[in-house]
């Protein structure tokens, strides 16, 4: 048995075998590793009856963040994350208005292209490393078909294929004669294929520290008195499949939890809480209560009665940081606390709050090691679905209502036909207020909770 080496790694040894009294049991683990021989490596975790490590750095930004009084909002977006926060309880002290914005770059994106690039490759070659060990399971493609039979025409002895390029044979009801578990696989397959699985959970690896690393800096800059939409993340991903993979807001969510839920166990801030949408409607709303819609395509948001101008998200996530809850569990009790946001506007000052918001921070999710494959990076080829939009079906309707953003409203006044519906949980309503959409139902599960309650205004 090997312990973890390396600098700074024996505080966190002693603090899990000093004390034999804790031990609760040793989980024995295998994780794909196509560096060491056969494969697998081994490790056992030694889980134990108390809290994990923390370091003194890290203990000690915790502490200090837990002495900030601020109270902050989130505003998540398929590509990206803002953050804004005032002080409580006197939003015009001194270290006012604070915003933050997390976003993917151009390095971030070239090096996803890449990593994607790599996947293909790697697909391709397995792909043809099962038709290649398993040739009787494989129809021959129709130019490898063609010269068979040009062949047999002019009386030549049939060329051997070694890598079949047509369908797999299957009955006529489409199942495959041999079931795919059969199949024989060579060693470079299963190479292969370690070494994308290895691959993969690196990715995950990298990205879940990333995200950690994100949130303690969020954290560290505003407090852990945080409000965030609450939105169902699962139906994103149906609609922006390959956006949220980029971006992972579920990650940076589920980090941002844990970190304020660290801090406010040391006594300050209510950790992240869960506010429903139907009533504070963020993204269509300025700090001085009046009503400014916005379609997806505006990204600033202006208001004409008091002259607050910003970018839309962060305008949002500052309408997040004056919402309350009645019962923090419970994200359909969230309501925006106008006066509070009033107050707000009469001692900052709306010239104060558009510098502060024009000023604000950028944080980028990438990794910020350079990429294995600089020159691997091509721009991204459209999505074969735009060009063929599907007109039934769940991914094809939201797609096409994601081109025609913008006529949603002309639509449902001015004919009968049905409204396009929201292309992200933020786009207003086409509805009366009273009412909603299943997609919208579906995108935000807080509005399940409160069936009794009526809106405001
Ligand atoms: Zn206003």
């Amino acid at each position: 048995m090997r312990l973890p080496q390396g600098p700074g790694r024996r505080p966190v040894v002693e603090h899990y075998l000093t004390d034999p009294g804790r031990w609760h049991k040793v989980d024995l683990v295998r994780h794909r590793d196509p560096g060491t021989p056969g494969g697998w490596r081994y490790e056992a975790h030694l889980m134990i009856l108390g809290p994990g490590h923390t370091s003194p750095p890290v203990a000690a930004r915790r502490e200090a963040a837990a002495t900030l009084h601020r109270r902050g909002g989130v505003d998540v977006n398929v590509s990206n994350l803002a953050v804004v926060s005032v002080p409580v309880p006197d939003p015009g002290r001194v270290d006012g208005l604070r915003a933050t914005r997390v976003a993917r770059t151009g390095t971030d994106d070239a090096r996803l292209a890449a990593e994607r690039l790599r996947q293909r490759r790697r697909n391709r070659a397995l792909q043809r490393s099962r038709r290649a060990t398993n040739p009787t399971q494989y129809r021959l493609s129709p130019r490898q078909a063609r010269r068979a039979e040009r062949r047999a025409a002019a009386g030549l002895a049939p060329v051997q294929v070694v890598v079949p390029g047509g369908p797999r044979q299957a009955n006529t009801a489409g199942i495959p004669v041999q079931a795919y578990r059969r199949d024989m696989l060579s060693g470079t397959y299963r190479r292969l294929r370690g070494r994308a699985a290895a691959d993969g959970a690196a990715r995950t690896q990298a990205g879940r520290t990333r995200a950690r690393t994100i949130a303690a800096t969020l954290v560290a800059t505003h407090g852990a008195n945080l409000v965030v939409e609450d939105c169902d993340l699962r139906s994103w991903a149906r609609r922006w499949g390959r956006g949220i993979h980029a971006f992972t807001p579920g990650m940076l969510i589920t980090a941002l939890q844990h970190e304020t839920r660290q801090v406010a166990a040391l006594g300050h801030g209510s950790g992240l809480v869960r506010a429903g949408t139907r009533y504070t409607a963020w993204t269509q709303h300025c700090l001085c209560g009046t009503r400014v819609p916005k379609h997806l395509r505006q990204r600033r948001h202006h208001c004409p009665d008091c002259g607050l101008t910003g970018d839309r998200d962060l305008v949002a996530a500052l309408l997040g940081a004056h919402t309350v809850l009645a019962d923090p569990n419970v994200p359909g009790t969230a309501r925006i606390d106008w006066p509070a946001a009033q107050t707000t506007l009469d001692t900052v000052g709306v010239e104060a709050i558009n510098q502060g918001l024009q000023g604000a921070l950028s944080e980028s999710t990438g990794n910020p090691r350079p990429t294995r494959h600089p020159h691997g990076a091509r721009p991204r080829r459209p999505q074969r679905s735009t060009s063929h939009p599907r007109p039934h079906g769940r991914g094809g309707w939201c797609r096409r209502a994601r081109r025609t953003t913008g006529t949603s409203r002309h639509q449902a006044t001015h004919g009968n036909r049905r409204p396009v519906p929201p292309t992200t949980p933020d786009e207003p309503r086409t509805t009366p207020p009273c009412a909603t959409t299943p997609e919208r139902r579906g995108a935000h599960p807080g509005l399940r909770h409160d069936p009794g309650t009526t809106p405001e205004s």
